[in-house]
């Protein structure tokens, strides 16, 4: 660094000393702080908890005018501004939340040049009264945080972050740092071309976070499963559960507060109060643990959770990563526990098809289960997976600290198994022109005289019978992994069977199914059964 870079350096430094209070930067920030101070564009790719936040709050502070912040999360931009605020930076928002006085005091603070930073949110900036005004004020620096909101295949695509490529048309002057904790090569392309940061400077981080073991076990009677891996290896840690539904939530947290662990529900069915309450003794207490719908942990700052639990499927693999990374942000080990089913897979496939969005989205949201089904049915190290899915290959393919890794799951030739099933799903099409899902599959393979099975002759079949050799559970197992190798597909809202292209390949022989044993051990004592 020139001689403007060391004092770039060190104003950088005194601030992160003086105002935030801490010894020294982490990884990359300072050759971010340092790039951005002197005027550079930065593209940053930083895992949750990394530490981006301070990337654009020290060069706000460091240089002249007011940093412009904007940010999707305005239920979090009040939390934010407080916390800044008691650490000394002058710091306010606009968003839809405030009343017109409140917004005239901060844009009167903004002109005046009393704000360190200012959180917008996106669609504010299609406003010509917000580009006016920021026009009539200095601005140090423009931050776009949640960046990967502008890639169309991300997860969480936003149409006004479309409009901030006009940023730098109309402030080429000032330095612009995009910032996300989503590292997949295409969001990282879209972003660079659709903000227009072709000239910035990449700063891209290790996505790998040593300290959390990846786990994923079968699904067999979920919350018997979580509560024996509680008590196990987390009794009185704090840490969040994720299920998909308010009901499972609610059903979850009461489960484990009648089974001696502290719970409480985090759902946005809740009123604001309770909610609130919840997640502030989530951070203030020790050993809290919070079951919750995805909505809980955005921007939650707490270091020491021990574990995180997934109950239900993500719906991607940016999803599992983003909740997953809540944990062990001290460094300290810690649990990514899930447990995944047939029903998770069917359910989310039903979900795709028969939800809102054209077919590019439904495509696109295909495209993202089948991504994490992959990371669920991988016979290889977890981490490995998920660091090459976020285009960060690694060199070792064992990491030593994931459940494949600590005991390689034990494959066996499923070819046979698979056209067992197979042929039951095309008996079942062609004999009835009726729709069935997996349990009658595996009820007539299992030789099972249910009442559905006889009311459509189904025990009449040449394959009634002919499963016994595998358990019910195993049969899940592999219908399972055939619906996330492509070669078996659900339809409609009854999630009916149906065969692909590959199924084909399977029924004629010319195509071996390698299938993944399922882990016994890993079932709950006395929880085995229902599946
Ligand atoms: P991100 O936005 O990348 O998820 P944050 O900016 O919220 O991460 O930072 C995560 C946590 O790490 C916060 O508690 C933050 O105060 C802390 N932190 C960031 N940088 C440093 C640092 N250089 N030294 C110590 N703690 C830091
Ligand atoms: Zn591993």
């Amino acid at each position: 660094a020139g001689a403007g870079g060391q004092a770039a350096v060190s104003a950088a430094l005194r601030t992160l000393h003086s105002v935030f209070g801490y010894e020294a930067f982490r990884g990359e920030q300072e050759a971010i702080i340092e790039h951005v101070i002197a005027g550079g564009d930065a593209v940053v790719l930083m895992p949750t908890g990394g530490g981006k936040s301070l990337c654009y709050q020290i060069p706000a502070r460091v240089r002249r005018g007011t940093g412009v912040v904007i940010s999707p999360l305005i239920a979090l931009m009040q939390d934010q501004v407080d916390a800044l605020r008691a650490l000394g930076v002058r710091a306010g928002f606009v968003n839809s939340t405030q009343d017109f006085e409140e917004r005239r005091v901060v844009e009167a603070q903004f002109l005046a040049g009393e704000l360190d930073l200012l959180y917008l949110a996106p669609e504010r900036l299609r406003l010509e009264a917000t580009l006016g005004l920021l026009g009539r004020g200095e601005i140090s620096v423009f931050a776009i945080d949640e960046a990967h909101c502008v890639a169309q295949w991300g997860h969480d695509f936003r149409p006004d972050y479309l409009s901030l490529s006009l940023l730098g048309e109309r402030w080429p002057e000032v330095p612009r740092i995009a910032l996300t904790a989503t590292a997949t090569r295409a969001t990282h392309e879209e972003i660079t071309q659709r903000l227009g940061l072709a000239g910035a400077r990449h700063f891209v981080a290790s996505f790998d976070r040593p300290n959390i073991q990846y786990r994923i076990v079968p699904k067999a009677d979920p919350k018997r499963q979580l509560l024996a891996f509680l008590r196990e290896e987390h009794q009185g840690d704090a840490g969040i559960v994720y299920c998909l539904s308010r009901r499972a939530v609610e059903a979850t947290a009461e489960f484990l507060t009648r089974n001696g662990i502290e719970a409480v529900a985090y759902h946005a069915g809740l009123d604001p109060a309770t909610r609130a309450a919840h997640q502030s003794r989530f951070l203030r207490e020790d050993g809290l643990v919070v079951v919750a719908t995805i909505a809980f942990g955005m921007g939650i700052d707490k270091p020491d959770v021990r574990f995180v639990a997934h109950l239900d499927l993500p719906k991607s693999v940016e999803g599992y990563y983003q909740e997953t990374g809540r944990a062990g942000r001290d460094g300290l080990p810690s649990t990514a526990w899930m447990a995944y089913g047939l029903q998770d897979v069917v359910q989310q496939r039903k979900l795709i098809q028969s939800g809102e969005g054209d077919e590019a989205f439904r495509r696109r949201a295909a495209g993202h289960l089948d991504a994490m089904l992959a990371l669920c049915e991988t016979a290889r190290c977890r981490r490995a997976q998920l660091l090459a899915y976020f285009g960060q290959e690694q060199g070792a393919e064992t990491c030593g600290n994931c459940d494949t890794c600590l005991s390689p799951p034990e494959t066996w030739d499923g070819t046979v198994a698979a056209q067992k099933v197979l042929s039951a799903v095309v008996r079942l099409k062609r004999e009835r022109g009726q729709k069935f899902g997996a349990g009658q599959v595996i009820d007539i393979l299992l030789g099972r005289k249910t009442a559905k099975v006889i009311q459509f002759d189904h025990d009449q079949l040449s394959v009634f019978g002919v499963g016994q050799e595998l358990a019910e559970a195993e049969w899940r197992g592999v219908v399972r992994q055939l619906l996330a190798q492509g070669l078996l597909a659900v339809e409609g809202e009854y999630g009916t069977l149906v065969l692909t292209e590959g199924s084909a390949e399977v029924l004629r022989g010319r195509r071996q199914v390698p299938l993944r044993k399922e882990a016994r051990q890993a079932a709950a004592p006395g929880a085995q059964g229902r599946a």
